[in-house]
């Protein structure tokens, strides 16, 4: 690995990969719809240089890879989660977790899977909510169900130009996107009961495993999902 894209790397889990990668020397295109702190997380580390992107706009995901030259690592952390019930939720926020979970895994492996150097790797983080359940959060567990497949036909398409294709599933790790579920009663402490190992995960946790994946080290590992979860996977998922 030599020149890697972090999209959704201005926060969270996609931050700390942008720091692993600049503590292995790699240089980092950092991708975010947050533009402006996309820019301050460049500003502020060496080699690392922010554009703009929006995975769920197709122009905006080929422009970005058209025009950011050579690159032979992808790692995709854009997300987010629309909670509610199947029977309450609103279409319009099934739709925003969809385009940006899952219609957005999608556009990156396409117009990243075109233009990767040959031998490069492509990273996408679902979630232990891909396997594992939770009420209330049904188009967040189907568009990550929905991650880990196209992470496995992938790495079938593009092997034959030995590009690798992963998943990384982390179990709950405190970032801006989760930091609303201490506002309700339990919820955190059932997700810890639930987690073998008794505490959350650190987005630095994540990222090495997410490094280790596109470096050479993974060289035979391609269709995997890492489950980074502290052994929650071995327990039920908590309701939401
Ligand atoms: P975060 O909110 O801290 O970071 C997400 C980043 O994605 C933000 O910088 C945001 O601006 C960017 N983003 C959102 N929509 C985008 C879009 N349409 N185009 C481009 N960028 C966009 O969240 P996080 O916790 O670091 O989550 C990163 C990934 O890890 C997500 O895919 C999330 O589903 C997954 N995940 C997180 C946890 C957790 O407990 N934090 C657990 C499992 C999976």
């Amino acid at each position: 690995m030599s020149r890697a894209i972090v999209i959704g790397g201005a926060s969270g889990i996609g931050l700390a990969t942008v720091d692993a990668f600049v503590d292995a020397g790699v240089r980092v295109i950092v991708a975010d719809r947050d533009t402006e702190r996309a820019e301050q997380v460049a500003a502020a580390r060496d080699g690392v240089r922010a554009v703009h992107m929006d995975v769920t706009d197709e122009n905006s995901v080929a422009a970005t890879f058209a025009d950011i030259g050579d690159f032979d690592t992808v790692v995709n952390c854009a997300g987010l989660s629309n909670p509610g019930a199947l029977t309450e939720l609103e279409l319009d926020a099934w739709r925003n977790t969809v385009d940006i979970c899952l219609t957005g895994t999608f556009l990156v492996i396409k117009h990243a899977g075109r233009r990767i150097s040959d031998g490069g790797s492509i990273t996408c983080i679902a979630s232990l909510n891909g396997r594992q359940p939770g009420a209330g959060m049904g188009a967040y567990c189907a568009s990550k169900a929905g991650v880990l497949m196209l992470v496995e036909v992938a790495a079938l398409e593009l092997a034959d130009r030995r590009v690798r294709v992963n998943a990384v599933s982390p179990g709950l790790v405190m970032t801006p996107l989760t930091e609303g579920i201490g506002f309700v009663p339990g919820l955190t402490e059932d997700y810890l009961d639930n987690t073998p190992l008794g505490r959350s995960g650190e987005p630095a946790e994540i990222a090495d495993t997410i490094v280790f994946l596109a470096s050479d080290k993974a060289r035979w590992i391609t269709g995997a999902a890492f489950d980074v979860n502290g052994g929650a996977h071995l327990k039920r998922y908590p309701d939401v």
